[in-house]
């Protein structure tokens, strides 16, 4: 528009200065100064504009106001030059055919983008010239004008042609434009829900990190994870698991304000910004509404499920400032809250730092172990109550840490499951284990505490079937426990290599059944021996009758699969008669014996009472 209006304004001016000294003021003078207004106010306009990006109806508005601008331009060019034309001798005439034809050329040029303009101008210049100047009846006029046709017809070709590459152009580039958007839909939404994925979460994290920075303000990062899922998933198969997923991401949303956003991090963890609550308690109660929304069955097309949610919260600036802090700590708050109770919500607290810390200390210390040293395993006896009668022993882990002191097995291993150390410290302790059991009567079994981390490759468990063949310890006399958690993972691998271990000919045992969220389908996908009922349902049993009636229904389970049943955490006369009453019948705790020093087991025997007094402490 500029270079356009630039060609205008330099040509008139031109051209009037020729015929100033011999047309009349008005035509030379008045009408040239009424272009250059009228071309100011334009440039001015556009000056203004040129940083601004237009709304498509203001485009299409401007564009239509150039063509009929154009249209009334070529009018009064035409007819201006065409008027000083008599007022000049020949040579000023031919200068009036230069201006036309040159500042025709010129403006098609500038328009070529608005081809209805162009062509206005380009017939609207052209047609009066070539009438005006054949009329003279001139052979230098006419050989001009025949030219200007000719000239005009290339120009409206070229018009055309270029105008069709530039709307090319431009349609290609909506088509990036939409691409692009589709792109980053992928990227950044979660195919499966339409949630945000996590790294939009992660992205929207650090924003509103730095904003609370800026004005001061408090948020709360929730990280949501579905109890049970996993063996849904692995039960009613991956259709279902999606369907599930997505109402949850519903319910989820809609027990939320527009101001709070929601994330998929993957799989069934969801992640959640809060900002407005009044205070900690209030943003817990937001937080069980929201864990409550989900205990709600789900009405599914196959079947109705019900199932939990846990949650960890952490608050912005209080106890983590950083994206991965809150993101950790939210997530630990979380792991914490599962491990001791399923469901509810727990906000991520100073102990939890202390808590961490320790962890950071034991990992230290797990590394600069000389564990061959450091590691010892105690034996406790499994009694048959009935017989009075050791069955086995339980090796139980002990560290003593020439840096942290005595660390429990209840801390240090799942330090080490964490670290990926776990796998060494289990080959230790079997080789350990499997060496004092050598020494033992050939009808005392061993039990030995596996986890995920050793049935999770073939290599690991090769090692394990390596050292027991080694041992000289019959396979039959070995039970290995494992966890309803380590099936949580992948159950597919666990079975496979539990089954290997089965086909060497040891039993398998289920360890703190009852705690974990497996389905009975899992329990008899797996060639189990034994299940061991946990200790958190027989502390109360006797006084409890919810526990009494949870041990009572294992009992019979087990009973149902034709397998052993380790009554676990037994400490008091009470709770043992309760047992016999239900016909629970193999004891392991404190109740006979906490877990014994290597030297200790020999002597122990389930009648000698005084001993068995002394020894639970
Ligand atoms: P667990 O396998 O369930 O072992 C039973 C735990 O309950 C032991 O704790 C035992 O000392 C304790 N216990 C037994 N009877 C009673 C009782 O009557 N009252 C009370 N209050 N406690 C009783 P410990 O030795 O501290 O082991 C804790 C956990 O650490 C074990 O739970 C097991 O999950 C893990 N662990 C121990 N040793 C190993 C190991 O060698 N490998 C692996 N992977 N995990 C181990
Ligand atoms: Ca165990
Ligand atoms: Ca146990």
């Amino acid at each position: 528009m500029p270079i356009m209006y630039s060609i205008l304004l330099v040509n008139a001016w031109a051209l009037a200065l020729v015929f100033s000294s011999s047309a009349p003021t008005w035509l030379w003078l008045y009408v040239p100064l009424g272009f250059t207004a009228l071309c100011a106010v334009r440039l001015i306009g556009w000056w203004k504009s040129r940083h601004r990006i237009p709304t498509a109806e203001i485009a299409f508005r401007a564009l239509k106001q150039t063509k009929i601008l154009s249209f009334i331009l070529v009018a009064t060019l035409c007819a201006w030059s065409l008027a000083l034309h008599p007022y000049g001798d020949t040579s000023m005439q031919a200068n009036v055919a230069f201006f036309m034809a040159i500042t025709g050329v010129g403006v098609i040029i500038c328009l070529q983008q608005v081809p209805i303009a162009a062509y206005v101008v380009t017939i609207g210049i052209s047609i009066p010239f070539v009438s005006h100047f054949f009329s003279t009846g001139l052979v230098s006029f006419m050989a001009m004008s025949i030219d200007v046709a000719l000239v005009s017809i290339t120009l409206l070709l070229v018009v055309f042609v270029q105008f069709r590459h530039f709307s090319g152009a431009i349609d290609a580039r909506s088509k990036l434009e939409a691409a692009n958007q589709e792109n980053y839909k992928l990227a950044n939404l979660d195919a499966l829900t339409g949630l945000n994925n996590r790294r939009r979460f992660f992205a929207q994290l650090n924003q509103t990190i730095e904003k609370a920075q800026a004005d001061k303000s408090r948020f709360a990062v929730g990280i949501i994870d579905l109890d049970g899922f996993k063996p849904i998933n692995d039960l009613y198969g991956h259709a279902v698991g999606d369907r599930l997923l997505q109402e949850v991401a519903k319910r989820i949303t809609a027990s939320l304000d527009e101001t709070s956003m929601v994330a998929r991090l993957g799989g069934d963890e969801f992640a959640i910004l809060m900002h407005h609550y009044e205070n900690n308690d209030a943003l817990t109660e937001q937080g069980q509404q929201i864990c409550a929304a989900l205990n709600e069955p789900f009405l599914l097309p196959e079947t109705t499920i019900q199932l939990s949610a846990s949650m960890g919260l952490v608050v912005y600036p209080d106890l983590a400032q950083t994206a991965q802090e809150l993101y950790v700590r939210a997530d630990y708050a979380l792991c914490n809250r599962k491990r001791t109770r399923r469901g509810g919500v727990a906000l991520f607290a100073d102990k939890h730092i202390q808590e961490i810390e320790q962890a950071t200390r034991i990992e230290q210390a797990l590394n600069d172990a000389d564990l061959e040293q450091e590691l010892r395993v105690h034996f406790q006896p499994i009694v048959d109550a009935q017989d009075q009668k050791t069955i086995a022993f339980e090796a139980l882990a002990r560290w003593t840490s020439p840096v942290l002191g005595n660390v429990s097995p209840g801390e240090f291993i799942p330090v080490a499951e964490r670290s990926g150390k776990v796998k060494t410290l289990t080959l230790l302790l079997l080789k350990k284990a499997l060496s004092c059991a050598t020494t033992w009567p050939k009808d005392i079994r061993l039990s030995f505490n596996l986890s995920t981390h050793d049935l999770s490759s073939m290599e690991s468990l090769l090692k394990i079937v390596a050292l027991v063949e080694k041992s000289g310890v019959a396979p039959s006399r070995i039970d290995f426990e494992i966890t309803e958690t380590a099936m949580a993972y992948d159950f597919e691998q666990v079975r496979s290599s539990v089954e290997m271990l089965k086909r060497l000919g040891c039993g398998l045992a289920l360890d703190d059944f009852g705690t974990g969220f497996s389905s009975l389908t899992q329990l008899h996908a797996l060639p189990l021996t034994k299940i061991k009922i946990d200790r958190s349902f027989v502390t109360d049993l006797n006084t409890n009758p919810a526990s009494y009636k949870i041990v009572k229904s294992l009992l019979a389970l087990s009973r149902d699969m034709d397998i052993d049943c380790v009554v676990e955490g037994v400490e008091t006369q009470g709770e043992m008669q309760a047992l016999s009453q239900l016909g629970g019948r193999l004891i392991q705790g404190y109740y006979y014996s906490k877990p014994l020093p290597e030297d200790e087991v020999s002597t122990f025997s389930p009648q000698d009472m005084d001993a068995r007094t002394k020894r639970a402490g």
